[in-house]
């Protein structure tokens, strides 16, 4: 088992935006980015393949190239600029200090066929002789997923059904189901609802953006497509029993056995090194050279002829920042690197989409998690004992008449490696964070730990219990995601870029700012398959990627069938 030291807080602080030290580069994979170099013309040209990003997108990328397109995993490189490998997936902290995790995530079978695929095929990193997919599938069959309170009321009831959708706002999403992508792309949900503004206050709007992190400024086209691929599953909306999650967070699932499973095919990190810029001939449509810094060093890769470069063009964790029980999570002053890359790269050539459109300071697609680690089970057995969850089987909780939007999760115990036996965690964010809350009078976004817990525990009905809820506190940690939701904001059709854009070109767009077309953008299985898709046609394989799930005539039969109640 491994275990965590404050070293982990300060490596989710440096992943998350923070890094300055220099990380360590083996001498081995120096060698073999040094093949690419200028410096070594005389070698013979050997094919290299380069990632842009160390997040989902990136991994799974070089995933599919060695399974499927059998590329050797020494010609991989991928380029992170922070100090773990994962983007969004990254955990940190440790039972004494107190843990971190950027939200409880969860996956789907339906919803998440490419993940799925991938994790098939990736051995576990927990568990010998099992597929990470078996790992979960597993878990799940002993904790199934059951959620007895997915939103609870103003007298603190479990609602359990029931999405409150007017007549009239069921016309609306009839009309947005049937409207072309193109058309609603650059219309906001409130503009789209505007006639019916009361569905924004609907049990089934409060599902779906806290579940999807869609918000009243996010585009219609993106809820369109969170509607079309859930609307088989409407009943199960409020117990959320097709949603899957593993006994560990999914970095310590998911992201472990993908980088195990790179690693074993040798393929080359490199950490704290950003992809600053790139050259594009605009004749050939094809890159030329990318720069770089490499902790702290100037370097330039030329490539040759077969030679490809996949671009993270946007992230949601970057420039995320930490802060702690007495302490809001500061903001950060830093631009992120994927938005500063895909700039230059629009800057060069049209086609490549617009990044501005998604990186507006003004936009406000920030979301806070916070994570709370105790060294008891009183909080955990106080949120289960309201909403009549067990830990491990629940999914997610909101709290309707929260302004924040404040959601709870109470994951399985240990939810990570190396936690101790008496410490709980729970996970909470909140996704509307510039408003003031009920019982905090202050923004979301400015409240320290300790301010985001006492507003859970009113919630709960527990403040005559703070002394003792808080005496067992180790910490309450806030992280603040400044662009969690970039993804989902209005843009034109050309503002994504296509995954490929032409398929004569040696780029490729992966992660949830490349557009491919149906699919909910926010979601992990859409950064799978960009990078799945890409690696195919890039390399010319005639496989294909699996489609997202395409809402049938009976689907929608139940969708309207149960907004009818
Ligand atoms: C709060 C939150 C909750 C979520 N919950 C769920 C969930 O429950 N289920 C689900 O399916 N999905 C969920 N997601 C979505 C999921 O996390 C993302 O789809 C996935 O992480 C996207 O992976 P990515 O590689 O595209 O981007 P990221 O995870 O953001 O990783 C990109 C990485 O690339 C690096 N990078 C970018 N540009 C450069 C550059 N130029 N040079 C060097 N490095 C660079 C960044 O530092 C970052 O580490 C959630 C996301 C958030 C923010």
């Amino acid at each position: 088992m491994k275990r965590k030291t404050i070293a982990g807080l300060a490596a989710l602080s440096a992943v998350l935006g923070a890094a300055t030290a220099a990380g360590v580069i083996t001498a081995k994979r120096k060698k073999q980015k040094q093949l690419a170099s200028k410096d070594n013309k005389s070698l013979p040209p050997k094919r290299n393949i380069y990632f842009a990003g160390g997040g989902l997108a990136a991994l799974s990328g070089a995933y599919y190239l060695i399974r499927d397109c059998k590329i050797a995993g020494d010609s991989i490189h991928i380029f992170e600029e922070s100090e773990n490998i994962g983007g969004a997936f990254n955990v940190g902290g440790d039972s004494e200090t107190g843990y971190v995790c950027t939200s409880p995530k969860l996956l789907s079978v339906r919803n998440h066929a490419n993940l799925m695929d991938m994790l098939s095929g990736l051995k576990s990193a927990n568990i010998e002789d099992m597929s990470v997919k078996d790992e979960i599938l597993n878990f799940m069959r002993a904790n199934p997923i059951y959620e007895n309170a997915r939103i609870i009321d103003a007298d603190g009831k479990a609602i359990d059904s029931g999405f409150g959708v007017t007549k009239p706002a069921v016309k609306r999403i009839k009309a947005l189901l049937s409207a072309k992508d193109y058309m609603i792309s650059e219309v906001s949900i409130a503009e789209f609802f505007e006639e019916t503004p009361e569905f924004l206050t609907s049990n089934l709007w409060i599902i779906l953006s806290t579940t999807y992190m869609l918000s009243a400024m996010s585009s219609a086209v993106e809820l369109k497509h969170v509607i079309n691929c859930l609307a088989g599953e409407m009943p199960e909306l409020y117990t959320m029993k097709n949603a899957l999650r593993a006994q560990f967070n999914l970095q310590e699932t998911v992201i472990s056995a993908l980088k195990n499973y790179l690693e074993a095919n040798n393929v080359n990190f490199a950490t704290h090194c950003v992809v600053k810029d790139v050259d594009f001939e605009t004749d050939t449509n094809r890159i030329s050279a990318i720069h770089l810094d490499d902790n702290g060093t100037a370097k330039t890769f030329y490539l040759n002829k077969t030679d490809l470069l996949f671009i993270t063009n946007g992230s949601v964790s970057e420039c995320a920042t930490i802060g702690d029980y007495n302490t809001p999570a500061p903001v950060s002053d830093e631009i992120p690197a994927s938005a500063s890359l895909w700039r230059r790269l629009s800057d060069k050539c049209d086609g490549f989409g617009n990044p501005d459109s998604f990186y507006d300071e003004d936009a406000a697609s920030g979301i806070i998690s916070f994570t709370v680690t105790s060294k008891s089970r009183t909080l955990l057995d106080a949120v289960n004992e309201l909403t009549g969850n067990e830990t491990g089987c629940s999914a997610l909780t909101t709290f309707k008449t929260s302004p924040w939007g404040l959601t709870v999760s109470t994951m399985p115990q240990p939810y990570f490696d190396g936690q101790s036996d008496d410490v709980t965690v729970i996970c909470c964010y909140g996704t509307s964070i510039d408003v003031p809350g009920k019982y905090i009078e202050k923004n979301m976004r400015h409240a320290s730990g300790a301010e985001l817990l006492f507003e859970l525990v009113k919630f709960l009905g527990l403040e005559e219990r703070w002394e003792e809820i808080t005496a067992d506190i180790i910490n309450v940690i806030p992280c603040l995601m400044p662009y969690a939701t970039a993804s989902s904001l209005p843009y034109s059709d050309e503002e994504k870029p296509l995954a490929v854009k032409d398929k004569h070109t040696n780029l490729a767009f992966i992660g949830q700012f490349a557009k491919l077309g149906a699919g909910i953008s926010y979601s992990s299985e859409y950064a799978v398959r960009t990078a799945r898709e890409a690696a195919y046609r890039l390399t010319g394989s005639r496989k294909s990627s699996t489609p997202p799930p395409c809402a049938a005539a009976a689907s929608y039969f139940k969708l309207f069938k149960a907004l009818k109640k």
